[in-house]
C-alpha cells in the first residue's frame, strides 16, 4: 500500500509529464509566431489549417483568385486572426482592374501572386504596378524565364530588365518570387537552367535590386528560393544577414501535413529536390541555422507584417 506522500509524489510526476506534452505539442515549433505569405487555398476549411499546423507556421497569406471572396471569408471566421488575403486576376483580360480594385474594397491586403504569359514590363502588368501603388497594397509576381516541362511557356519574362520598372513605379512595394528572380542572385546566370546549383557569383542583379531599391522584397518561398539559400553555403548568412529588413518567409508548399506528404511542388518535375519534403519546413531550417534570433524573426514575422500591412 502506498502512502499519502508516495500518492501525492506520483501525482506531482504524473501532472508534471502531462504539462510537458501540452507545452511540447503547444509551443511555436520555431520559437516564435511564423508567417507565411506565399499559402495557395486549398480546397475545404481546414486544409490550410493541417499544413500550417503541421509546419509550425501560425499565421498566412491566402492567395487566390478574387472570385473566391466568399471561400476566404468562411476560412477567416473559423480561424480568426490567422489568415489574411492577397487576391488575382485574369491581367490579360480588361476588366483585370475593376476586379482587383473590388478584391481590395471587400478585404485583401496584396495583389497575387500574378503569374501570366506576358513580360515583366509589358502593359499587363505595368497596369498592376500602377494599381498596387495607388490602392497601397504589395504585389507577388513570379518570375520565370525556363519552362519546367514541355509546353509550359515562360512567365513574367524580362526580369534582366526590372530595375526599369523599380524606377518607374517607386511607390509600388514589389515582391519578387520564383524561378528568375532568385536565379539571378548569381552574376552569371544565363537562363540556362530553372535551379541552377552550385557556388553563387558574388554581385547577382537580384542582390543588386535588393540593396538598392527600397520598394523591392524577396519572397522566399518554393523550390526557388530554397535552392537560392541551399546552393552555396558561403552565400546564404551573409546573404540574410545584408537584406534583413527585405526578405520575407513564404512557403508555396503544397503538401498536404506540412511534414512532406502528398505532392510537395505541384505540376514541377524540376524541383524534384523537394520531393516528399515540406518546403516550408526546409527553408525554416535554413533561416534557422544562418540568423541571430532577431533576424529571424524579422524574416518569418515583422517584415511580412509590414508588407502587407497586417495589425498583429
Ligand atoms: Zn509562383
Ligand atoms: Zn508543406
Amino acid at each position: 500500500m502506498i502512502d499519502r506522500r508516495q500518492f501525492l509524489g506520483a501525482l506531482a510526476a504524473t501532472l508534471a509529464a502531462v504539462e510537458a506534452k501540452a507545452q511540447s505539442t503547444t509551443a511555436p515549433l520555431w520559437g516564435g509566431p511564423v508567417l507565411d505569405i506565399h499559402s495557395h487555398m486549398r480546397q475545404g476549411l481546414d486544409a490550410n489549417m493541417v499544413h500550417m499546423e503541421g509546419c509550425g507556421v501560425t499565421n498566412a497569406v491566402l492567395l487566390t483568385r478574387a472570385t473566391a471572396v466568399e471561400q476566404v471569408k468562411a476560412v477567416q471566421a473559423k480561424y480568426p486572426n490567422c489568415f489574411i488575403w492577397s487576391a488575382s486576376a485574369d491581367i490579360t483580360k480588361p476588366d483585370a482592374v475593376e476586379v482587383l480594385t473590388k478584391a481590395v474594397k471587400d478585404g485583401a491586403q496584396g495583389f497575387g501572386e500574378l503569374k501570366f504569359h506576358v513580360e515583366a514590363d509589358g502593359p499587363e502588368l505595368r497596369r498592376m504596378y500602377a494599381l498596387a501603388a495607388e490602392l497601397d497594397v504589395p504585389i507577388l509576381v513570379h518570375f520565370q524565364e525556363v519552362q519546367h516541362f514541355e509546353g509550359e511557356g515562360a512567365w513574367s519574362t524580362g526580369f534582366k530588365r526590372f530595375e526599369a520598372m523599380l524606377k518607374a513605379y517607386p511607390k509600388t512595394r514589389f515582391i519578387g518570387h520564383a524561378d528568375a528572380f532568385w536565379a539571378n542572385v548569381s552574376a552569371d546566370y544565363h537562363e540556362e537552367a530553372a535551379y541552377p546549383t552550385g557556388p553563387i557569383k558574388r554581385g547577382g542583379i537580384t542582390d543588386k535590386l535588393l540593396g538598392d531599391y527600397a520598394n523591392l522584397y524577396g519572397d522566399l518561398s518554393a523550390n526557388s528560393g530554397n535552392n537560392a539559400l541551399s546552393r552555396d553555403p558561403s552565400f546564404t548568412a551573409d546573404f540574410l544577414a545584408r537584406h534583413q529588413n527585405k526578405l520575407v518567409f513564404g512557403s508555396d508548399c503544397s503538401c498536404q501535413d506540412g511534414r512532406g506528404g502528398g505532392v510537395s511542388q505541384n505540376n514541377n518535375p524540376a524541383a524534384a529536390r523537394m520531393r516528399g519534403k515540406c518546403a516550408a519546413r526546409e527553408t525554416l531550417t535554413i533561416l534557422k541555422q544562418n540568423t541571430e534570433p532577431d533576424v529571424f524573426r524579422k524574416l518569418t514575422w515583422e517584415n511580412g507584417l509590414k508588407l502587407f500591412k497586417i495589425k498583429a
